[in-house]
């Protein structure tokens, strides 16, 4: 904290300093190529959004709408006018991009439409260790396809991203938690099952009994857990279009050796999912597990939100999870682009020769650093280290008459006389091999 001012970042937020931010670009750049090579393609939508968005499409009764949602207060622009919509930060992607779907008239584009989205995301619950009331996300949407291989896709998109972040031990969980024609019968029998050991569970689990009683089989409490697992199965209670549905993506999952487990009190918290639901853990053993992506089907959102019926299926990867463990790992990752090669001239007569190196570097896409100076040639390499540049390209008054320069590598402290276009040519051909992919 500013001692001073008492000024300080919000409770549950923090800054992604420099030293962080290459494996923030790694993760962003590893998740972009894997899913652009499965032609998705990128949206961004507005971090806030009309609440009800969130109320009818999270559901109003979720703990996210309930207790955790930042509202913006209305304010009196300066012409008078008031604005009477009241806005949320957005607590999740999907609603927003399925807002952004229906309201752009996606459903005329080549079905399906498949998306994803990067950006902060916002909760108002109490802050806690791994828990942030701003985090990040990375996730898909898939519009306009009800079969069971947008299922799949999804599925496999975030198993794919994660592998190649280096996640060798990845856990996924799958469930269906049916239609709105089987998952009533379903839930008179849950509610059978429990009507008898309201006394044994939490007060969030009695409460969840009236009003969501699908959460009651994911509470975390203990002695909830263990009543939730001798709770009836929603799969044995499936319609026979979801159990088909449910076969079918388990197959998939098998043909593609997808290893999962079926897991009958995963429901996930928000109200839009139908059918099938999942989660992707960092880690099989339960110990060291963390959850890092979450997803399911949504086929009833499009509509809840005023748009046509559209099947559709997605997931969200909480980044700042993704990032912790990747740190954790001590993963080596590429380090971010600084400065490359910095041009020290020395005397007037270099000046020339100095500007026509900086913009061929700079037209070959090298980072180079060029500021004319009349400073000593030592306090300028101590410039050159300070910027941890990989070369100083050295031109002074008989370098500059006979077409040459000096290359120094300033990591190995060697240096070389060589004829211009030739160290032109061999730092190109340097960093040009070194351009590597996730
Ligand atoms: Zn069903
Ligand atoms: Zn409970």
């Amino acid at each position: 904290m500013n001692q001073e001012t008492g000024l300080q970042k919000p409770r549950g937020t923090k800054d992604i300093l420099p030293d962080d931010q290459p494996y923030w670009q790694y993760v962003l750049d590893c998740a972009k190529n894997v899913v652009l090579g499965l032609g998705f393609r990128q949206i961004n939508t507005p971090l806030y959004e009309d609440k009800r968005i969130f109320e009818r499409g999270v559901g109003e009764g979720t703990d996210i709408v309930e207790k955790e949602i930042f509202l913006i207060e209305s304010a009196n622009s300066s012409d008078g006018e008031i604005d009477d919509v009241q806005y949320a930060l957005r607590p999740e992607g999907t609603a927003g991009v399925t807002r952004s779907y229906i309201e752009n008239g996606m459903s005329s584009w080549p079905q399906p439409v498949r998306l994803f989205y990067t950006g902060p995301m916002y909760r108002r619950e109490r802050p806690q260790k791994g828990r942030y009331r701003e985090h990040r996300q990375f996730g898909v949407e898939i519009f306009g396809d009800s079969s069971a291989k947008s299922d799949y896709l999804s599925i496999m998109s975030a198993y794919e991203i994660l592998t190649k972040l280096g996640f060798s031990k990845l856990a996924v969980a799958i469930n269906s938690i049916g239609c709105p024609d089987c998952r009533p019968k379903y839930l008179l029998k849950l509610k059978k099952y429990y009507s008898d050991k309201l006394d044994k569970v939490c007060d969030d689990c009695r409460r969840r009994y009236d009003q969501k009683p699908l959460r009651l089989l994911d509470c975390k409490n203990d002695g909830c857990r263990k009543i939730a697992e001798g709770a009836p199965q929603i799969l044995d209670k499936l319609c026979a279009p979801c159990r088909a549905h449910f076969q079918q993506t388990l197959e998939y999952l098998d043909d593609f050796g997808i290893k999962f487990n079926l897991d009958p009190t995963l429901v996930r918290g928000l109200d839009y999912y139908t059918r099938t639901v999942f989660e992707i853990s960092s880690h099989e053993d339960k110990e060291r597990k963390t959850t890092l992506c979450g997803g399911g089907r949504y086929d009833n959102l499009a509509e809840v939100l005023g748009g046509n019926k559209t099947p559709a299926v997605g997931w969200g990867m909480g980044l700042d999870r993704v990032v912790a463990e990747i740190k954790a790992s001590k993963v080596k990752i590429p380090k971010l682009r600084g400065v490359e090669v910095v041009i020290l001239e020395l005397g007037k007569t270099a000046k020339k020769v100095c500007k026509k190196i900086y913009s061929t570097f700079r037209d070959q896409n090298i980072n180079v650093f060029y500021i004319p100076s009349n400073d000593t040639l030592r306090s300028q390499l101590k410039m050159a280290s300070k910027l941890e540049a990989d070369y100083a390209v050295i031109v002074g008054q008989r370098e500059a008459l006979s077409n040459s320069v000096i290359v120094r590598d300033l990591k190995q402290s060697t240096q070389e006389d060589m004829p211009m276009t030739k160290a032109i040519n061999e730092i190109k051909e340097k960093y040009n091999s070194e351009i590597k992919n996730c």
